[in-house]
């Protein structure tokens, strides 16, 4: 698959539902409305749905949500997909998680041929974890990094930076990810849905984070890449890694390799912008795939040049009025 833009597609994300277990405050509000189970595609769909993606050239497959690990028998679909990795048709198959359930299903994770994991921690104080995520519980979290590690995953911390939340305690993680053998991503909120809070009250640019950084640290630039649009640099003192995806501050788009779908079957070719295509409806129409590849090559002749998010004040509304739960971070 390749863009009007020259870039190759092979990396898919794939939003298995769009509920949750937590409430994060930059994600979404406490008071979510979520589709109802009716819409969404079965397990089978969503299947049938990535396997014509892989068919199509895709090599990345990573499940996210919502909280994928809540979705109903979602191993089910982990299972099913890890015939491709099998087959070498599918270079890798991955997650990114809240860590909540991560405690029972990390070794079942490894046993579908999972290797690597994000999970998703802002700080590592349990009461601002409370705060931010509002129904979560850090020690849960934890427990289900250590389920992980000992089941042989490699894992990537993924925190999201906040003005005065965990604006100081950035240093604190890093010491923590790369003591522990994790690496680490910061990433600059995006204006994603609507949310109970003020996004320029949380935005933090990360230029402003490394800056600090480096007065502590020796951060040197190298071309480790994961498919993704973070930018990594090694940190000299820890030996660990650290990336940064900056959305806002520095655009990444010419580099976009990826689209994405959700829970029911709609593709957006980009994570900041409004246009989709729905596939489930081709999907549901016939047995063959023929309807099915037909909408996806539309749509990826359709794939825009790039994003172009701003943080919005309280009440002029998010850039794109879907959250991020829905198409998957
Ligand atoms: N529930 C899983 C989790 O939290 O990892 C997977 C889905 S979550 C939407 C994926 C990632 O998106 C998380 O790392 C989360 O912190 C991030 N995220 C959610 N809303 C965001 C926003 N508005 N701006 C930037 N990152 C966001
Ligand atoms: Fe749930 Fe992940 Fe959104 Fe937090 S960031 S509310 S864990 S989907």
């Amino acid at each position: 698959m390749i863009d009007p833009f020259g870039r190759t597609v092979d990396y898919l994300r794939v939003s298995v539902t769009d509920r949750c277990d937590f409430r994060c405050v930059y994600c979404m509000a406490e008071n979510m409305t979520f589709l109802p189970k009716r819409d969404l595609l079965t397990l089978e769909e969503l299947d049938r749905l990535c396997s014509g993606f892989i068919d199509k050239g895709v090599k990345k497959l990573r499940l996210t949500g919502g909280e994928p690990l809540v979705r109903k028998n979602i191993m089910q679909l982990f299972r099913s997909l890890s015939r491709h990795l099998d087959s070498g048709a599918l270079e890798e198959l991955t997650l990114t998680t809240n860590g909540s359930q991560l405690a029972r299903y990390a070794s079942e994770l490894v046993d579908c041929g999972v290797k690597r994991i994000n999970v998703s921690i802002d700080t590592l104080d349990h009461e601002k974890f409370a705060k931010i995520t509002r129904w979560g519980q850090l020690g849960k979290v934890m427990e289900g990094l250590e389920a992980a590690r000992k089941a042989g995953l490699a894992i990537k911390i993924n925190a999201v930076a906040l003005k005065e939340v965990n604006e100081f305690e950035i240093d604190h993680m890093l010491r923590w990810a790369h003591g522990e053998g994790f690496d680490l991503t910061l990433i600059e909120t995006m204006p994603l849905g609507e949310i109970d809070e003020d996004r320029t009250d949380q935005y933090l640019p990360l230029s402003l984070v490394r800056q600090r950084l480096e007065e502590t640290y020796s951060l040197v630039d190298i071309p480790y890449k994961t498919g993704g649009p973070a930018r990594y640099v090694e940190v000299k003192e820890t030996g660990g890694r650290l990336g940064f995806i900056t959305p806002l501050t520095h655009n990444f788009c010419e580099s976009c390799n990826r689209v994405r779908i959700t829970c029911t079957g709609t593709l957006y070719m980009c994570l900041g912008q409004d246009d989709a295509a729905d596939l489930r409806e081709p999907l549901r129409s016939s047995e063959g795939n023929e309807l099915l590849y037909q909408a996806i090559d539309e749509a990826i002749g359709r794939k825009p040049k790039g994003h172009d998010f701003i943080i919005e004040r309280r009440g002029e509304g998010p850039s794109v009025g879907r959250h991020m739960s829905m198409t998957g971070g």
